[in-house]
């Protein structure tokens, strides 16, 4: 066999990816790929994955019968089964984690309502024009008028790409060459190794910190405060818990010091949750006294990524007015799904939370059950969920799963549809509060799926 290293700058021989066992006779045979794509199947994907994506298939499947790693008669047979699903790479997950808002897979699934509403804004759409008079209109209104809907003690609201966004526009809009009190204590890293101090710094703001990482008091914000302060800063900490000697000042204390208060809840809730007590929301917040509340739209609200502001009217329309603004100002799919998220049913990050023990358990074990009928060994077991996605740190989350064999695991992840669990004490872990009832079926078949794979 000769080399595959192309020598001395020379391209390599033509024959040089042929087998020996592989006569010129049989390449002739590979089938032309104008002919390949003939093929009803392949040529209903075109439609829906583009020439180019079909084609690359096909050529593949040419190149692997030159190879002879399939046969000749086999290529359009395998170009149809490489087809890929979907025109996105981005693939549909399972969430069996027990972390209600996980980062790494997406954070808040959206409901169906706001699915539909993607769908119906990702034609033209009137977002920024009144179909009444023909005349340009404000974006987004529609959604902007929801939001304040669902939080009259906002005066003003406005919605950017995320929360950082929010935050950064905050700290542009209102203390760029000003300074911005802020306790040590909240000096959060929101992840990835992304940290707030250098987000607002970055924005010409200097952050003037005050206090220590456990305790901060008012006397300590009183003493920073001044004609060069921009706003006072409320970060919610809420990827981590301090316990033990520890004290913060409430808004409601900061607001008296008579500078504009900005409190960055992180979770976007923005009524209180009784389930969640200790997470801050955007209504209590603000009847608090503060002046601006930041959050995001796709943790605990449920919705897509956004960043949410609300307060007091003359400072949101100078957010709303800076030309950083226009840098961050959110697609018409965001402002859609924004919408039917606060208009429509509950999402389902809150049909996650909601779940009750009994109910997870009962479709545990009938899970368990189903998959030990299979001759899987799998067993019903007790998990601790998390809210996930920096939200309520400290909450434990009683959960119901199943618990199998952890080398299912990797089969699991890059099965179809793909199931990511945890690994704990060397089995796998499928916690079932994130997984909508519906879904139940699909674990069950990819864990069948998973174990014959790993078998055979
Ligand atoms: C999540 C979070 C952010 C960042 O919000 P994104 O929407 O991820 O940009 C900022 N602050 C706090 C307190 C957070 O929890």
């Amino acid at each position: 066999m000769r080399d595959l290293q192309p020598t001395g700058g020379k391209p390599p021989d033509q024959s040089a990816d042929q087998p020996p066992n592989q006569s010129s006779d049989h390449r002739r045979r590979i089938p032309r790929t104008d002919d390949v794509l003939a093929d009803p199947r392949l040529d209903a994907a075109m439609s829906a994955l583009g020439r180019d994506t079909v084609k690359r298939c096909v050529v593949r499947a040419q190149d692997r019968a030159r190879q002879g790693t399939i046969d000749v008669d086999a290529v359009t047979e395998d170009a149809v089964a490489a087809l890929p699903a979907h025109a996105t790479s981005l693939r549909r997950v399972v969430n069996a984690t027990g972390v209600v808002v996980h980062t790494n897979i997406g954070r808040a699934p959206l409901s169906d309502a706001a699915v539909d509403a993607v769908r119906v804004a990702a034609g033209h759409t009137d977002v920024e024009y009144d179909l009444a008079s023909g005349q340009r209109a404000g974006r987004g209104a529609g959604t902007l008028a929801a939001l304040a809907g669902a939080v009259p003690a906002a005066e003003s609201v406005h919605v950017v790409n995320n929360g950082a966004a929010a935050l950064s526009l905050a700290a542009t809009a209102l203390a760029q060459g000003l300074e911005i009190v802020v306790s040590r204590g909240e000096m959060v890293e929101i992840g990835d190794g992304f940290r707030l101090p250098d987000l607002l710094s970055s924005t010409g703001a200097a952050l003037r910190e005050v206090g220590t990482t456990n305790r901060t008091s008012i006397d300590d914000y009183a003493a920073a405060v001044g004609p060069r302060t921009g706003f006072v800063l409320k970060v919610h900490p809420s990827n981590f818990v301090v316990r033990g000697f520890t004290s913060s000042v409430p808004v409601r204390e900061l607001a008296g010091l008579g500078f504009p208060v900005v409190a960055d809840i992180g979770s976007g809730l923005l009524r209180p949750d009784p389930e969640l007590p200790d997470e801050p929301d955007a209504a209590t917040t603000l009847r608090a006294g503060a002046a601006l509340v930041t959050a995001s739209g796709d943790k605990l609200l449920g919705g897509p990524q956004a960043g949410l502001v609300l307060g007091r009217a003359a400072l949101v329309d100078r957010l709303r007015r800076h030309p950083l603004a226009r840098a961050l100002r959110v697609d018409k799919l965001t402002l859609a799904a924004l919408e039917a998220t606060l208009r429509g049913p509950a999402p389902p990050v809150s049909r996650a939370l909601q779940q009750d023990t009994a109910g997870l358990h009962t479709r545990a074990w009938a899970l368990a059950e189903s998959l030990r009928s299979e001759g899987v060994p799998a067993e019903t077991i007790e998990t601790v969920g998390r809210v996930g996605g920096g939200g309520a740190p400290g909450v434990e989350l009683p959960s119901r799963g199943v618990a199998v064999d952890a080398a299912l695991a990797p089969m699991l992840r890059t099965g179809r549809p793909p199931v990511v669990g945890h690994v704990e004490r060397a089995r796998l872990v499928l916690d079932l509060r994130c997984v909508p009832p519906e879904q139940d079926d699909a674990v069950r078949n990819a864990v069948v799926a998973a174990a014959a794979r790993r078998e055979g």
